[in-house]
């Protein structure tokens, strides 16, 4: 008696669908890490897409025109850029910063930076507004919003070519394994990476802001802030980041590297 339970042919498909998606993706390697990743856009796919975000953003914002603040923003954002290097060269940097009470600040691929007037009073300084802008800006530099789309490709793949394998298995027990390969990508896979990638935007903000001429011990005291001023929700600009304590090691474990590259840096303080 035959009983067919999986069907291989839509698996090794998806197999090699999944290798071609990942081989021909272009390949990117951070200058600052010398770690070497795949992305799903090219740069210019990025700036395209991020130019269009920002447009959007500015379209429902009320943006700040002229002030101290506002100054205060382009000063640390203008340092950062010219921080960022080989791979911030070819970005057409853009700063905005908008009149909004969230806790928020973000920066586009290309290198479109948007400030929210309520991040001001949290960051208290100009090093701790570069804290979060260098790593708002490592996310752009560092590709990883394009990473992320490539992680997310594959693993549609997977579950495509799972599901099709499965599809003359009775339904109750194809939803039960989807349903666990389905958490098992989100928990095992898509979660570490971002929480991968999170660290590495730390890592590398860190070194930007140091050689913007910020003391980079500062970060640290602005996560310790942060810990502080949690209240039940957390930030928007912190949400899917690691958790302070994590943070806050990590930073200490780099620190030697960004104190050597802060110290022949020129001081913005
Ligand atoms: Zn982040």
């Amino acid at each position: 008696m035959e009983r067919r339970h999986i069907k291989w042919v839509p698996l090794i498909l998806a197999g090699l669908f999944f290798a071609y998606q990942y081989f021909s993706s272009e390949k990117f390697v951070n200058p600052e890490t010398g770690r070497k990743s795949h992305v799903a856009l090219s740069s210019e796919q990025e700036a395209a897409l991020g130019l269009q975000s920002y447009q959007e953003v500015l379209s429902q914002a009320q943006t700040i025109e002229t002030g101290p603040e506002l100054d205060m923003v382009r000063r640390v954002a203008s340092r950062l850029a010219a921080a960022t290097g080989q791979t911030g060269a070819d970005f057409q940097w853009q700063v905005a910063l908008i009149q909004n009470p969230q806790v928020n600040a973000f920066c586009l691929p290309g290198g479109k930076v948007v400030v929210y007037t309520g991040i001001l009073p949290v960051a208290e300084s100009e090093a701790a507004l570069a804290t979060v802008l260098g790593h708002e800006m490592a996310h752009a530099t560092s590709r990883l919003g394009s990473q992320r789309v490539l992680e997310q490709n594959l693993a549609q793949t997977a579950m495509t070519g799972v599901a099709m394998s499965l599809s003359d298995m009775d339904y109750d027990k194809q939803r039960a394994i989807m349903g666990a390969l389905g958490a098992g990508a989100q928990y095992g896979v898509l979660m570490p990476f971002s929480r991968k990638h999170e660290s590495e935007a730390d890592e590398i903000g860190l070194i930007y802001m140091a050689r913007a001429g910020y003391n980079p011990r500062e970060s640290i005291s602005f996560w310790k802030r942060m810990e502080h001023t949690g209240g039940s929700q957390p930030p928007e600009f912190l949400s899917s980041h690691p958790s302070h304590g994590t943070r806050i090691q990590q930073l200490e474990a780099e620190m030697p590297k960004a104190i050597e590259e802060y110290n022949k840096s020129p001081k913005a303080e």
